[in-house]
């Protein structure tokens, strides 16, 4: 008999709800804006929560059934991408790949959010076939989460003809997503508003989709559009591909209090140039980070570490606020109980360090000049998942399982 690995420890540890006792933590990064760096080099995990964060010497590290050296290097909460169309499993059939989810998983993503399972294979239109879609789509990511990635899904697209009735029977189903507003036949702003509000009756966060038509037979969706059905999350504001006017983008900023949603798949100078504004605007904690993945131009498991090290770069962003974007801020807006390193939210976490060879001497230095970090271990609800990432550049130093 072979020994059990870290990762099938981890797994029966966390089957058992037992204690997870992470140390040496060298930079603790929070994922909240007002406070993101952490004086703390020790999180104590029990049942898959956080329920100590401090110095080693402050926290009851005893009875640990698995004990994570972090070896110096930082403790991130999980990253969530707050945009990506998933269809069934690990397999997208918008570029035929499988195992995507897992791929992302080494990119540092613990948790995504569906906008709609907008690539499914002759996708249902008609009212009761986008219902039964959407259900069945919720069930099957709650019932199964590929390489334990939490996929929240089930986004059905909202379609003129849809009543109020509707939006109840979807969320009597378990339904908590409305995928993006634009992409079926709900175009104008007052449809959309209307769509928006029973959703939101019903306790359905909803998106809308911004900017020029991102497939065939989608739209564009201008600043007015967008303003009159706000919807919560101002989804792809720097488009998906095609991006409104800068001015529009700045208009939606100032008027609108929703998420400011960027995106990977979307148009980068316009994502650096919004960043920024909200930035000098003060409402930087609006800011949520999404790939908008799988696309037209592929799936990028790194997607969301390239948006932070693009933000953080060309934007001027300190890189522990531009952490922030993509964790903590993310999981406000959308009502999640991770996106933290703080008491009580879900153990999902990332270890990062500066990637070998990177011309920064730490990891925030690094990703400030530009370069991605290396993603050295990852744990979903106290569960390793993944150690060395296969898709980052090396990490310089990973933790390690001592026992
Ligand atoms: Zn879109």
């Amino acid at each position: 008999m072979t020994a059990p690995s870290a990762a099938d420890k981890s797994a029966n540890a966390a089957a058992k709800s037992v204690r997870v006792v992470i140390r040496n933590v060298g930079l603790m990064l929070s994922g909240n804006l007002a406070r993101p760096i952490l004086e703390a080099d020790t999180v104590v995990i029990d049942a898959g929560r956080i329920v100590a964060v401090g110095r080693g010497a402050d926290c009851d590290i005893d009875g640990a059934d698995l004990t994570i050296d972090a070896r110096g290097t930082a403790l991130a909460p999980g990253l969530i991408d707050s945009h990506v169309h998933p269809v069934a499993g690990d397999w997208t059939p918008r570029q035929n790949q499988f195992n995507w989810i897992d791929s992302t998983l080494n990119g540092g993503v613990t948790t995504m959010i569906s906008a709609g399972e907008v690539h499914y294979p002759g996708r249902p239109k008609d009212i009761v076939g986008l219902k039964a879609l959407a259900i069945t789509a919720q069930r099957s990511f709650a019932n199964l989460r590929p390489a334990g990635v939490k996929v929240l899904a089930g986004a059905p697209v909202p379609e003129q003809g849809m009543v109020e009735a509707d939006f109840a029977e979807l969320a009597a189903a378990g339904v908590t997503l409305m995928g993006e507003v634009g992409l079926g036949s709900v175009k104008s702003g007052d449809e959309a508003g209307q769509m928006v509000a029973w959703a939101r009756k019903y306790g359905i966060q909803s998106t809308i989709h911004t900017g020029g038509p991102s497939i065939p037979g989608s739209a564009l969706i201008d600043k007015d559009v967008i303003l009159e059905a706000d919807a919560d999350v101002i989804g792809h504001i720097n488009g998906g591909h095609t991006s409104l006017p800068y001015g529009q983008v700045c208009e939606l900023c100032e008027r609108s209090s929703r998420a400011l949603e960027i995106v990977h798949n979307g148009n980068e100078r316009i994502g650096i140039l919004t960043a920024r504004h909200a930035r000098e605007l003060g409402c930087a904690e609006r800011v949520i980070l999404g790939t908008d993945g799988p696309a037209g131009s592929g799936v990028q498991p790194l997607g969301i570490l390239r948006m932070i090290a693009l933000l953080s770069s060309m934007a001027d962003i300190p890189a522990e606020e531009a952490f922030c974007y993509a964790t903590g801020n993310t999981a406000r807006m959308r009502g999640l109980d991770s996106g933290e390193i703080a008491l009580g939210r879900a153990a999902d976490l990332v270890f990062l360090d500066r990637a070998q060879q990177s011309a920064g001497a730490d990891l925030l230095e690094s990703v400030q000049l530009g370069d991605l970090p290396g993603v050295g271990m990852v744990l979903i609800d106290g569960v390793i998942r993944c150690q060395r990432s296969r898709n980052t550049p090396p990490a310089t130093q990973i933790p390690l399982v001592i026992g």
